[in-house]
């Protein structure tokens, strides 16, 4: 590894560990289940969660770096038991730069019984898309679970994928966007959940989906300077 590389492994350790924090914080996970992961820009490398481990006890060093077909590189523990899944998808969406999953109660809940989540919710609309897709089955080990996020995730603008009876798998163009994917979803879910515990939700007609989502991942948000954007010019 030469040392631009290990330098931008390390910061991706720190991230990804830190990272980490965020599943806890937000109630995501319980015991060790749930991963985060990040890809090596323009490498084919990616630092993952080590298996088992305590989301306490959770450092930059204790973090795996894996090649894109799951193999360890670098790391003393095992790599998570998700790591074909995260690879797969590295592999196959080059615009992917992280990778989450988590067994998130509300998510996890609507995956259980195959159902996507209809787009009832402005939120919705602006993180998502439309729907929230639901995954194949499929056994962990294997591309199985890989192939079943990638082949859902390509047919939807959405960042998450409801795996059918296990969980929510989320892709960002980095491994905190894909966090954020993974905590709005749950947010939707219970929401939407409760919607429809009361009542019939109403639907929101595909054109406004379409102008919130438009407007939110290009307009919403803060944006560079002026000066900053023209320092980034040749
Ligand atoms: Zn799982």
């Amino acid at each position: 590894m030469n040392s631009d590389v290990a330098r931008q492994v390390r910061t991706l350790r720190e991230t990804v560990a830190r990272l980490h924090g965020e599943l806890t914080r937000y109630g995501l996970v319980a015991w060790t289940a749930g991963n985060v992961s990040a890809r090596v820009p323009g490498r084919d490398l990616m630092v993952i969660k080590p298996s088992g481990v305590d989301y306490d006890d959770l450092t930059a060093d204790t973090m795996v770096v894996c090649d894109l077909d799951g193999a360890v590189v670098d790391g003393d523990a095992s790599p998570s038991s998700d790591t074909a899944a995260h690879a797969y998808v590295y592999r196959a969406m080059p615009e992917v730069g992280g990778v989450v999953h988590t067994h998130s109660g509300y998510a996890t809940a609507w995956a259980a019984r195959g159902e996507s989540i209809p787009c009832w919710l402005t939120a919705q609309a602006d993180e998502f898309g439309g729907e929230i897709p639901v995954g194949p089955f499929a056994l962990i080990g294997g591309d199985d679970i890989g192939k079943g996020i990638v082949s859902t995730l390509s047919r939807h603008r959405s960042p998450a994928v409801l795996m059918r009876n296990h969980g929510v798998f989320t892709i960002g163009r980095d491994a905190r966007a894909a966090v954020k994917a993974a905590v709005m979803c749950e947010d939707v879910a219970r929401t939407a959940h409760l919607a429809r515990a009361l009542g019939q939700p109403l639907p929101i007609a595909p054109a406004d989906v379409d102008a919130l989502h438009e407007r939110y991942q290009n307009v919403y948000g803060q944006r560079p300077a002026p000066a900053d954007r023209a320092a980034g010019t040749p």
